[in-house]
């Protein structure tokens, strides 16, 4: 049912935006130019890829035998027993990402960026991470292309993920609690205050300022760029040849949205299908805890607090928002990508916002009927998914229904483990 190619070309949203994306807006500092100071600690290849307007990117050889390697394309698989369970007409189907090695989609992007650093002679590659799925699939890639890795990690996340950062020990990587005493940034915010839990922002600033002293290093990111998502759409590409070999058209798309990059790369190939048929639904599922795309402002802010970054135009909660320290680390930021801020401005993209209870609860469901434990970050598309399966089973609809399933929870569950211990499943 599945046997389907691995797509040799990633696909480029910017070629199909009905307006262009907006331009970040540059800062002129005491360092000059911040728009050419990122730029110059990214890789030349993802800079490029954040600017075209060409609508296939090709994907380099090495990269589609690596994606063979983890296990790519991975199953969409139809969810009977939920919908069963839910008595609903609906047919519900979801795209396995947690079946890759590190537990979630973040490893797309993590080979193609190790890759392109491999290339361009990089020594090592330098990021931040919040839940530390992207961290884990930065250390596995930089492993598996022979570069060092250095991981700037939200402290409050990593003391709630201690077997992901073994992991990522492991595998090579250095880990750095932040905010650090490492970076100017990280030192002036523990001198204001000794306990603060970070942030995915000053995770960002600080992984920043210190690529910009160590050259041999090129900084990367996880989520919210363009090429990222660019990266990620190798998610909506295979899920449109799967549905296609199974006589399927979505009526629904759903993908949790932390910085955008899952929802981006599994919804972005379906934008052209959308801008033909209004009645085809694109849904971001988002955390109430940082709900920027149901609550927030659609304007100009930076990506980080210690406003060390250009700013970009997105929904965000301002960029002093602090999160409750929350397990959803992948949903934990005041903003996100450019491209779903302009699909949500343009009425192409709906959002709801879960509490983390309820999706925890969910994702407790989807575990009872196939034992198979999701991500916090997935519960929150997996509720969104029973939403909408609830509301076909009320208007007798037979929708077709199709998730983005982000990512595993075994390394996640402690935060089960709250739920559990408060007596609510
Ligand atoms: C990182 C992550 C997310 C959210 O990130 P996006 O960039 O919004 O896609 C969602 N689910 C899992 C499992 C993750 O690791």
């Amino acid at each position: 049912m599945e046997n389907i190619l691995i797509p040799n070309h990633w696909y480029n949203i910017q070629a199909d935006l009905p307006e262009p994306l907006p331009p970040d807006i540059d800062i002129l500092d005491k360092n000059g130019s911040r728009i050419e100071r990122i730029k110059s600690i990214r890789l030349k290849e993802c800079n490029i890829q954040d600017e075209t307007k060409e609508k296939w990117i090709p994907i380099p050889d090495e990269v589609i035998s690596k994606y063979k390697d983890i296990g790519r394309p991975t199953p969409l698989m139809r969810a009977r027993k939920l919908e069963e369970f839910l008595g609903t007409p609906a047919r519900i189907y979801f795209k396995r990402e947690d079946l890759l090695p590190t537990h979630s989609f973040k490893l797309n992007s993590a080979i193609a960026q190790a890759y392109y650093a491999s290339k361009e002679g990089a020594k090592g590659l330098i990021t931040e991470t919040g839940a530390g799925q992207w961290g884990l699939a930065l250390s596995w890639a930089s492993n598996s292309f022979n570069l060092k890795c250095k991981v700037f990690w939200v402290k409050v996340s990593k003391k709630q993920k201690p077997y992901r950062a073994n992991w990522c020990n492991l595998l090579g990587a250095e880990l750095i609690d932040s905010p650090s005493k490492l970076t100017p940034l990280g030192k002036q915010i523990l001198k204001d205050d000794p306990l603060n839990n970070g942030s995915l922002g000053i995770s960002i600033g600080e992984a920043i300022s210190f690529a910009s002293n160590n050259p041999d290093f090129k900084y990367v990111s996880g989520s919210n760029l363009p090429h990222i998502l660019l990266h990620q759409t190798i998610i909506g590409l295979e899920t449109k040849e799967q549905l296609k070999m199974l006589n399927e058209k979505p009526d629904i798309l759903v993908a949790c949205c932390g910085g955008g990059s899952n929802l981006g790369g599994f919804i972005g190939p379906f934008l052209e299908d959308k801008l033909s048929n209004p009645a085809l639904r694109l849904v971001a599922a988002e955390s109430t805890s940082a709900p920027r795309l149901t609550k927030g402002e659609y304007i100009y802010d930076y990506a980080d607090p210690g406003g060390q970054t250009p700013k970009t135009l997105s929904y965000t909660l301002g960029h002093n928002y602090m999160p409750p320290p929350v397990h959803v680390g992948g949903l934990r930021q005041h903003n996100g990508s450019p491209v779903v801020g302009l699909l949500r401005h343009l009425g192409l993209l709906e959002a709801f916002a879960f509490e983390q209870d309820d999706a925890l609860r969910a994702g407790l469901l989807f575990n009872k009927l196939y034992g198979i434990l999701p991500a916090p970050e997935t519960c929150h598309a997996i509720s969104a998914t029973i939403n909408e399966a609830i509301k076909a089973k009320e208007s007798g609809n037979a929708k077709v229904i199709v998730t983005c399933y982000s990512g595993n929870g075994l390394l996640d569950m402690e935060a089960y483990n709250t739920i559990a211990s408060k007596n609510t499943i």
